[in-house]
């Protein structure tokens, strides 16, 4: 059997940085930030390794970069707390597993993880969810561990914002952002995988699409895997994943057309964000429509690219 090329690509997020606030270093640390990550997963895809792992690896290591809200870098409720999501899925047999509200795992992925393949679950949350991750021997963290200056500020920003009846600035960096990856591996395997620690000053308790399967995270050999980023209760409303997948499947849509439409309708309605998929043909698309959308992919000719905002960068 002929093997398949493989792909990946990656996102850290719909909440970019405004380019009018936005430095030249920081802009470079974001760019070398995303290449690593995309390495990360590639070099599993490259030894032979599925999808699943290459996806894995990817968000293990953007959960590790605390410029990216998830893991160590993820963003505060209201009470100043960390409740982190994730999910992951297997486009070859559906296999999936999530997990929401958590703080502990350092990697919240590899919890997900260890729901799809060590539970007959497919989402655990909250205190039973970090009581299973501690008893799978799932590395865990204080809860100092994952926050940081930036994502503290932004809370105070945003609390002060509300405090003072303000309308919201529009600025996507203070509210939002995830991570996530999706691959191709060379027997023709999908898979995404998804993490964040939700929107900036969410009410606890509050679950965001990332770890709905079918709204922020979704994979099927037949169609595509996504993982998506923005205002998650748009994405949970419109059942992103799923709605790509059903054009594609029962509409005979190629991945451009179904995930771009999608996409821009979503922005229509007032749902900011975007989004990366994949099929098992190789084809990548990365629609958004916010002002960027930190990414990173690589295709079958084996260049990696990133990007920030629009197609120019
Ligand atoms: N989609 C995430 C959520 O709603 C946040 C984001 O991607 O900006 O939790």
């Amino acid at each position: 059997m002929s093997e398949t090329t493989p792909v990946i690509a990656l996102h850290g997020g719909a909440g970019t940085i405004l380019k009018s606030n936005m430095t030249p270093e920081r802009e470079a640390a974001y760019h070398a930030g995303l290449k690593a990550c995309l390495e990360a997963g590639l070099k599993i895809l490259n030894e032979g390794g599925s999808a699943l792992d290459a996806a894995t690896a990817a968000v293990m290591a953007l959960e590790d970069n605390p410029l990216f809200n998830a893991g160590r870098g993820a963003v505060y409720t209201t009470d100043a707390t960390h409740e982190m999501d994730a999910a992951v899925m297997d486009g070859a047999t559906r296999a999936c597993g999530a997990i929401t509200g958590i703080c502990g795992p350092r990697h919240p992925v590899l919890a997900a993880r260890a729901v799809m393949e060590r539970t007959e679950h497919v989402f655990l949350a909250g205190e039973g969810a970090k009581r299973f991750c501690e008893n799978a021997g799932l590395e865990m963290m204080e809860p100092e561990w994952f926050g940081t200056q930036q994502r503290l500020d932004a809370l105070k920003a945003e609390m002060e914002r509300r405090r003072l009846g303000l309308a919201d600035d529009g600025d996507p960096a203070r509210k939002h952002g995830t991570v996530g990856a999706v691959a191709l591996d060379k027997h023709g395997h999908i898979a995404a995988a998804t993490s964040t620690g939700g929107m900036t000053a969410k009410t606890p308790g509050r679950v965001g699409d990332s770890p709905v399967i079918g709204a922020g995270t979704w994979a099927d050999n037949k169609t595509a895997a996504i993982s998506a980023t923005g205002h998650g209760e748009y994405f949970i409303r419109w059942a992103v994943g799923h709605e790509i997948d059903a054009r594609m499947r029962w509409a005979g849509q190629s991945l451009a057309q179904a995930a771009g439409d999608v996409v821009q309708e979503l922005g229509e309605l007032g749902g900011s964000g975007g989004l990366i998929a994949i099929d098992a043909k190789g084809n990548i698309e990365l629609p958004f429509n916010s002002p960027g959308m930190y990414r990173a992919w690589c295709g079958a000719d084996g260049v990696i690219h990133t990007g920030i905002y629009g197609k120019e960068d």
